[in-house]
C-alpha cells in the first residue's frame, strides 16, 4: 500500500469540534481530501444562534485569532476585545495586565463556542469536505494507512487518522495511548450575566483560597464567568437571583449587581496528560491530547496551537503520516503543553495551599512583585497572548 490511489481520504479526522472542525478547514485550503467523522454536528443557523448567548465563552489568544481569520471564519459580530485584566490573591496581592503597555491593541477575544464552530462548518460546507454523520466503530492500522470502520458498516483508508475527540478520546483508547489524569476535585461553573457597571473590555480574576472566579467581558454590558469551586453542588442548586447574588459578592461588587441570563453549567475540572500523543499512522489534537485547568483560558488555545503545527507539517510533506512527521509534531508541542499545564497547575496549587506557615503572605507578596517588575509581567502576556 504505496499508491496514493489506494486511499480514501488524505486525512481522516474523527471529531468535529472546535480543534477537528478547524484542523479540517485547514487542510482542505491546501488541497486535501478530507473526511469528518461527527456524531452530532452543531448548529450553523447564524441568524438563529444570535437570538441568544451561549455560556461557553473562550479567551482566543490574539496569534489564534489572525490563524482563524486567515482561514475566513473569524466572527466580526459578537466578540468583545479584552485590553485590561485584573487579577486579586486571597490576601493583599493584586496584578494588572495592560495591552498598550506590550503596544498590542488587546490582550484576547471573548467569543461564543457554538458562534465560532457555526462559522467553522459554514465554511467546511464551502470548501466541500465530506461528512459521515455516524460513529466509529474499529480502527486499524498498519506501516502505511489507517483503516476506520463506522458503525453503520462502512470503513475508510486514509495516510493519517486524527483524534480530535475531545478529553474522553475513543480514538486514544483504541490505539493503547495510556493517559495521567488529576482531578483536581472542582468542577468549573459557567454562565452569563448583565451588569449594571459597564466592564470597559477589562477581565477579573479573584484567587479565593482554592476557588477562582473569573468575570471575562462580553458585549452589550455582559459578562460571562468561570468559577472553579469545590462547591459547584451548592452553588448550581440555588435559585437564579441566589446565585446572581453569590457571583456579584464573591467579585466584590465590582461591576455592580448582575443578572443571570443563561442556564448554569458545570464540569468536572481534570489535568489529562496521556504518555504520547502520537501513534502508528495517528495523532491526537485538542483535548485528546491534553486538558488543563481553565484558570488561565488556554484548552481551546492550545489545540488551535496542535493545528497550527500540525497543518504546517503536513503542508510540506508528501507521506502526510510518516512516522517521522508524527514525531515531529509530538516534539514541537510536548514542550508548550507541558509548560501551560505545569504553569496552570502550579498556580492552582499555590493558592489552595494552607498548609505552610506564611504561605498565604507569600503568595499575594508574589502577586505584587510580579505587578512591579515589567519584564516578567511583559514575559507572561506575551506567553498568554501566544507570542
Ligand atoms: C469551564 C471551562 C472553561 C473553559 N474556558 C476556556 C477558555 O476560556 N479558553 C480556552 O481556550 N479553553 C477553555 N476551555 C477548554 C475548552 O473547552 C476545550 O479545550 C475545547 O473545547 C476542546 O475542543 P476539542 O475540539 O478538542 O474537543 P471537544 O470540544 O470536546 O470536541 C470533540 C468532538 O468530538 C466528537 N466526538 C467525540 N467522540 C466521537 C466519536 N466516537 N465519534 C464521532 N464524534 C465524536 C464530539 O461530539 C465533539 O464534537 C474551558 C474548559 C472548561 C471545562
Amino acid at each position: 500500500m504505496s499508491s496514493k490511489q489506494q486511499y480514501d481520504f488524505d486525512v481522516i479526522i474523527l471529531g468535529g469540534g472546535l480543534v477537528g472542525a478547524t484542523l479540517a478547514l485547514a487542510l482542505l485550503q491546501q488541497g486535501k481530501k478530507v473526511l469528518l467523522l461527527e456524531k452530532k454536528p452543531p448548529k450553523t443557523n447564524l441568524g438563529s444562534l444570535s437570538q441568544a448567548w451561549d455560556a461557553r465563552i473562550y479567551a482566543v489568544s490574539p496569534t489564534n485569532q489572525q490563524f482563524l481569520n486567515k482561514l475566513g471564519v473569524w466572527p466580526e459580530e459578537r466578540v468583545q476585545a479584552v485590553n485590561r485584566m485584573q487579577v486579586y490573591g486571597d490576601g493583599h496581592g493584586h496584578i494588572s495586565f495592560d495591552a498598550a503597555s506590550v503596544n498590542v491593541p488587546c490582550l484576547n477575544y471573548m467569543l461564543e463556542n457554538r458562534y465560532l464552530l457555526a462559522k467553522i462548518w459554514l465554511a467546511l460546507a464551502e470548501n466541500g469536505v465530506t461528512i459521515a454523520e455516524s460513529r466509529a466503530q474499529s480502527v486499524k492500522t498498519d506501516v502505511w494507512s489507517a483503516q476506520i470502520t463506522l458503525e453503520n458498516g462502512k470503513s475508510y483508508r486514509s495516510q493519517l487518522l486524527v483524534g480530535a475527540d475531545g478529553a474522553n478520546s475513543w480514538l486514544r483508547e483504541q490505539v493503547g495511548i495510556e493517559v495521567g489524569a488529576f482531578p483536581y476535585q472542582q468542577q468549573g461553573i459557567v454562565a452569563n450575566f448583565s451588569t449594571v457597571k459597564p466592564h470597559h473590555g477589562c477581565a477579573y480574576q479573584w484567587f479565593r483560597g482554592g476557588d477562582i472566579l473569573a468575570y471575562l467581558p462580553l458585549p452589550q454590558q455582559q459578562i460571562s464567568i468561570v468559577w472553579s469551586t469545590s462547591d459547584a453542588e451548592k452553588l448550581t442548586m440555588l435559585a437564579g437571583e441566589d446565585f446572581a447574588r453569590q457571583v456579584a459578592q464573591a467579585g466584590h461588587y465590582t461591576l455592580g449587581e448582575l443578572t443571570l441570563t443563561t442556564p448554569v453549567f458545570a464540569f468536572e475540572l481534570i489535568k489529562r496528560q496521556p504518555k504520547t500523543v502520537i501513534s502508528q499512522r495517528v495523532a491526537l489534537i485538542g483535548d485528546a491530547a491534553h486538558t488543563v485547568h481553565p484558570l488561565a483560558g488556554q484548552g481551546v488555545n492550545l489545540g488551535f496551537a496542535d493545528v497550527q503545527c500540525l497543518s504546517n507539517l503536513l503542508a510540506q510533506s508528501s507521506d502526510i503520516g510518516s512516522w517521522s512527521l508524527l514525531k515531529q509534531y509530538q516534539r514541537s508541542r510536548l514542550l508548550a503543553v507541558r509548560m501551560m499545564q505545569q504553569g496552570c497547575d502550579g498556580l492552582f496549587r499555590l493558592f489552595a495551599n494552607d498548609d505552610l506557615p506564611g504561605i498565604g503572605w507569600l503568595r499575594n507578596q508574589g502577586l505584587n512583585m510580579v505587578d512591579c517588575s515589567g519584564m516578567i509581567k511583559n514575559r507572561l502576556i506575551r506567553q498568554a497572548m501566544g507570542l
